[in-house]
C-alpha cells in the first residue's frame, strides 16, 4: 500500500492560506473540510495515531481534488498527491462495504471502456425512465450509497455516439507539423463534437493530426479514486499508444486528462517505466496551450452575437485541472480574445470548482449541487451568452446548471468556438 512520506506532509506550515480558496471549506466553514484539516488527518494517520475511520473517511470524500489549495499554498504542499494516497488506502482499508468499493470500481471501469460506456449510455436511455431518468440505475445508487438522493443525479443529456474518426488528418494551408490528439474515454463518447473541432482548428493552423485507433482511457479517472493500479495499467497502454504513433507532441482538450497525463512520471515513480512515462509526459499539450504556443492563425471574420448583430459576449470558467493542474490561465483567454467578434467578460470565482470533478457529482451529490448553483449565478451574472471551458466534465454538469434558466447561455469548449470562427468565415 502507498505510503505517505513525511517530507511531504511536514511541508504544511499550518499557515491556512489556503482555506479561502478551498470550495468544501467556502461552503461549509469546517476547519475539517478544509485543505489543513485534511492535511492534520493525513498526517495522524501516518504517524499512527489513528486509523482510517467512517468519520474521517467522510472528510477526504468531501475533497473535490481540485488542487485550488496547491496554487493557493506558499509552502509547496503537493496537496494533489496527498489526496491520491489518503484514497488509495482508505480503497484498500476495510472501512468501505466491499459491495461499495466493488459498485464504484464497476461504474469506474464502464466509463473508461468508450464501447462499454456507450452501451451503458444507450441501455440507459431506454431504461432510464424506470429510475427517474437518473444517470444511475436505482441498485448502482444504493451500492455507492447515494439512494437519498438520486433524484439530484446528473440526468442523461447530449448524444451519446462513437462515431470513429480516422487515423489521419491532413493540414490546411502552409504545413507547420505533425501532432497526435488524445480522444480520451468518456470524451470519445459524449464530446466526439469537441474532438471533431480539436482536429478542424489544428488543421486549419498547419497541423496534420494523428489519431492513433483503440486509445482507451489516461487512468486520471482511476487515479483521482484511489485505484492507482488500475490507472497505472491504462496509462502504460496510452503510452505505448503514442509510442507507436511516432509524433512529438500529444495534444489533450481534457483538463482532467491533461494534468493527469503531464505527471504520469509520479505515477510511475521508482518503476522500470519511469523514464517512458516522463519522455511522453513531456510530450503532452493542453490544445489551448499548444495553440498558444505556436501562435494562431486568427480567423479573419467575425462571429456575431444573438440574432447575429453585434458582438458575442462569451465568458470563461477555468477547469481546476487547467488553472491548478497545470496553470493554463491565460492562454484560453488571450486566444478567445483574438476570435474576431468576440468579447470575453470575466467570470467571478473563475477558478472555484463547479463541483463536477469527475464522478464527485455521482458521489458526493449535495456538495456538487451546491457548487454547481453557486457557478450558475455567478454565469448568470456576467450576462454572457457562452460560457467557454476547457474540461468536458465541466461542460456537461454547467450546462444541466444553465439548463433551468430563463435565458439560454450557450456552453462550449473554447476550441469549438475557434473551430465555428474558422469554418464560418
Ligand atoms: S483539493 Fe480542492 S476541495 Fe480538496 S482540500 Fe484542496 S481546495 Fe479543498
Ligand atoms: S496554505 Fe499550504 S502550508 Fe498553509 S495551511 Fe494550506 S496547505 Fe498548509
Amino acid at each position: 500500500m502507498q505510503q505517505f512520506r513525511s517530507e511531504h506532509l511536514l511541508k504544511c506550515i499550518h499557515c491556512g492560506l489556503c482555506l479561502q480558496a478551498c470550495p468544501t471549506y467556502l461552503e461549509t466553514g469546517s476547519e475539517a473540510e478544509s485543505p489543513r484539516g485534511r492535511i492534520y488527518l493525513m498526517r495522524a494517520v501516518a504517524e499512527g495515531r489513528i486509523r482510517w475511520e467512517k468519520g474521517a473517511v467522510g472528510h477526504i470524500d468531501q475533497c473535490l481534488s481540485c488542487r485550488a489549495c496547491e496554487t493557493a499554498c506558499p509552502s509547496g504542499v503537493e496537496y494533489g498527491l496527498l489526496v491520491e494516497i489518503a484514497r488509495a488506502q482508505v480503497e484498500r482499508s476495510d472501512v468501505r462495504p466491499s459491495l461499495r468499493r466493488w459498485a464504484k470500481q464497476l461504474l469506474l471501469d464502464i466509463m473508461t471502456q468508450p464501447r462499454a460506456f456507450a452501451q451503458a449510455i444507450g441501455a440507459g436511455r431506454v431504461f432510464s425512465p424506470l429510475f427517474g431518468g437518473s444517470a444511475l440505475p436505482a441498485p448502482l445508487a444504493r451500492l455507492l450509497g447515494v439512494n437519498h438522493v438520486v433524484a439530484r443525479l446528473p440526468r442523461l443529456s447530449g448524444s451519446a455516439s462513437r462515431t470513429r474518426l480516422a487515423d489521419i488528418y491532413p493540414p490546411v494551408g502552409e504545413r507547420r507539423g505533425t501532432v497526435g490528439l488524445v480522444t480520451g474515454c468518456v470524451a470519445s463518447v459524449l464530446f466526439h463534437h469537441v474532438n471533431v473541432a480539436t482536429i478542424e482548428v489544428l488543421r486549419y493552423n498547419g497541423f496534420e493530426v494523428v489519431v492513433p485507433p483503440r486509445q482507451g482511457c489516461c487512468g486520471a479517472l482511476h487515479l483521482h479514486n484511489g485505484f492507482p493500479e488500475e490507472a497505472r495499467s491504462r496509462a502504460l497502454s496510452l503510452i505505448e499508444c503514442f509510442e507507436r504513433a511516432d509524433v512529438e507532441v500529444v495534444i489533450t482538450n481534457s483538463a482532467g486528462c491533461g494534468s493527469t497525463m503531464k505527471e504520469y512520471h509520479k505515477l510511475f515513480a521508482c518503476t522500470s517505466h519511469e523514464g517512458r512515462a516522463r519522455a511522453f509526459a513531456a510530450r503532452v499539450r493542453d490544445i489551448m496551450e499548444f495553440l498558444h504556443e505556436v501562435g494562431l492563425r486568427a480567423p479573419s471574420r467575425p462571429l456575431t452575437g444573438r440574432n447575429g448583430s453585434g458582438t458575442l459576449v462569451v465568458t470563461y470558467h477555468d477547469a481546476c485541472h487547467l488553472a491548478h493542474g497545470q496553470g493554463i490561465r491565460a492562454q484560453p483567454r488571450r486566444l478567445i480574445r483574438q476570435i474576431p467578434g468576440v468579447t470575453l467578460v470575466e467570470l467571478e470565482e473563475s477558478d472555484l470548482c463547479c463541483g463536477s470533478a469527475g464522478i464527485y457529482n455521482l458521489l458526493q451529490p449535495d456538495m456538487a449541487a451546491r457548487l454547481l448553483q453557486r457557478k450558475v449565478e455567478r454565469i448568470h451574472a456576467t450576462g454572457a451568452e457562452v460560457l467557454l471551458t476547457g474540461n468536458p466534465g465541466c461542460l456537461a454538469w454547467i450546462a444541466q446548471g444553465l439548463g433551468d434558466l430563463p435565458k439560454p447561455i450557450a456552453v462550449m469548449h473554447p476550441v469549438e468556438l475557434l473551430s465555428r470562427a474558422y469554418t464560418e468565415s
